[in-house]
């Protein structure tokens, strides 16, 4: 286990014997994790972060070599530190992770790594919650999960019932050599599979896209980013998921400097797009009927931004240049006009089919009243129904931002200073009690400063 920082722990009062105690426990090392301890450290609430394997363990081993980050250095950060680089180049993975490796030393994060949350649960004769760790038990007065938006890889049950066929999800893909030879199934053209798909098709392989309902911004209008113009826009604020919108993912990309996605190009390259996957049977994929139909929605909304864009340039006078060609579209590939609706994989030479249909959450540790039926996270911008309990770097914790880079670091802003305002109240006396001298309680759970 690697202490940055051995005095986090508490030694415990007498009726918790050998077990540690911390106001504040943050479970996960991951960006949410350091931005909830950058907060509470600022407002000096006594806290420990524990994280299972190392620091940002998700950009180091959870994605694939080649992966840079989709936002631009300048605007996927924390306020407190800039990357090593060009504002307007996008970090490398790795340089991603070092960066939150960096800034867990900057703010002197009292972070554990090595070391797993197993179980939690409130405590029934006293204030709290009694933590099992793979480094012994800990008792909390408040726990926060931080353990990531994409915690569990998610195929759908239609896949392929096929040992000769080799199955990955996009977490576990790392580079065109460690697919066998061949030709490849992608599914799913979000973020992760359309730049998979493109890395195997400039590999050589032959790839099948399978493309349901997504948007696709333009990676730049009129000289600016999307990520401005979301900004400016005020469309990373929007707080809950448009009504009909909730399977639609996004296709955007900062590989190879960062371009738009457009899917009539990387047909032109080569890749054979086909519709949403609905089911295998007898060695044969079929698709949906739903590919010209699924381009035109991307197209829709891509068209969508750059009409808001205009208007906000219009309305603020802004002097940015002019750019009609990114209103022009290539004709439409015989991929989207004739559709493959169904696919002999053997025929067609598929032999690895890669699942990038993305993630689930898994609180199956986390053993307290704080989820409904269905098994979400019942909370208000991450404090949750459950007294003590919190959540950050949940999609749509606060808003549509919320599990990128820049948007966690607000809503753990938020959850630190509830936390903050909750050992106000703990530490309340009547008058009765400030007469008598009785001492600020500055916590309800024994042992803890
Ligand atoms: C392919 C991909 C590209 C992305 N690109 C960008 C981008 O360019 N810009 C951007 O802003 N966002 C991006 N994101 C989204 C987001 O920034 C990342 O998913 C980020 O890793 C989320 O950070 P997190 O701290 O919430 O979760 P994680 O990074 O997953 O961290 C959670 C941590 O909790 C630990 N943990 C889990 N359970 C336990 C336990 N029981 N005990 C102890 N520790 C535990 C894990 O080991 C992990 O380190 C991307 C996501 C993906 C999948």
């Amino acid at each position: 286990m690697t202490i940055l920082k051995q005095n986090a722990f508490q030694k415990p009062a007498d009726n918790v014997s050998e077990t540690l105690a911390i106001d504040t426990l943050v479970v996960g090392g991951g960006q949410a994790g350091i931005a909830v301890s950058e907060h509470l450290g600022k407002l000096g609430v006594p806290h420990i972060v524990l994280e299972k394997n190392r620091i940002a363990e998700a950009w180091r081993t959870g994605r694939w070599d080649s992966l840079v980050a989709n936002g631009p250095a300048w605007h996927d950060r924390f306020p407190g530190m800039e990357f090593p680089i060009d504002p307007d180049a996008f970090p490398h993975k790795e340089m991603v992770a070092d960066y939150f490796e960096a800034y867990a030393r900057q703010i002197d994060a009292p972070i554990s790594t090595g070391v797993e949350v197993k179980r939690v649960v409130r405590n029934a004769d006293r204030p709290g919650f009694t933590v099992e760790t793979s480094a012994g038990v800990i008792e909390a007065a408040r726990v926060v999960a931080a353990t990531g938006p994409f915690q569990r890889p998610l195929i759908p049950a239609i896949a392929l019932q096929d040992a000769a066929i080799q199955q990955i999800h996009s977490a576990d893909y790392r580079n065109p050599q460690q697919l066998p030879q061949g030709a490849v199934l992608v599914v799913g053209a979000g973020s992760s599979g359309v730049q998979i798909a493109d890395e195997l098709n400039r590999a050589g392989r032959r790839v099948y896209l399978s493309v349901g309902a997504h948007d696709r911004p333009p990676r730049s209008y009129r000289g600016r980013d999307f990520v401005w113009w979301l900004g400016v826009l005020g469309l990373w604020d929007m707080e809950s998921i448009q009504p009909g919108k909730e399977h639609v993912t996004i296709a955007v990309s900062g590989a190879h400097g960062g371009r738009t996605i457009d899917f009539r190009e990387l047909a032109a390259q080569g890749i054979a797009l086909v519709g949403l996957t609905d089911a295998f049977a007898g060695g044969v994929a079929r698709f949906r009927d739903d590919l010209a139909e699924n381009i035109a929605r991307g197209d829709e909304n891509y068209l969508k931004l750059l009409d808001a864009a205009d208007s906000y340039i219009a309305r603020n006078g802004l002097d940015l240049p002019e750019e009609p060609q990114a209103r022009v579209f290539p004709p439409l590939p015989d991929c989207v006009r004739e559709p493959i609706l169904e696919l002999d994989l053997a025929a067609a030479g598929v032999t690895s089919i890669i699942w990038a249909t993305g993630y689930a959450l898994d609180f199956s540790w986390l053993q307290v009243e704080a989820f409904d039926v269905s098994g979400k996270p019942r909370h208000q911008r991450g404090v949750s129904s459950e007294p003590g309990v919190y959540f950050v770097g949940l999609p749509w914790l606060s808003r549509r931002g919320s599990t990128f880079i820049w948007g966690v670091w607000h809503d753990a802003k938020h959850v630190a200073d509830h936390i903050a305002t909750q050992r106000k109240y703990a530490e309340y006396r009547d008058a009765a009690q400030r007469a008598a001298g009785v001492a600020p309680q500055k916590i309800s759970l024994p042992g803890v400063r």
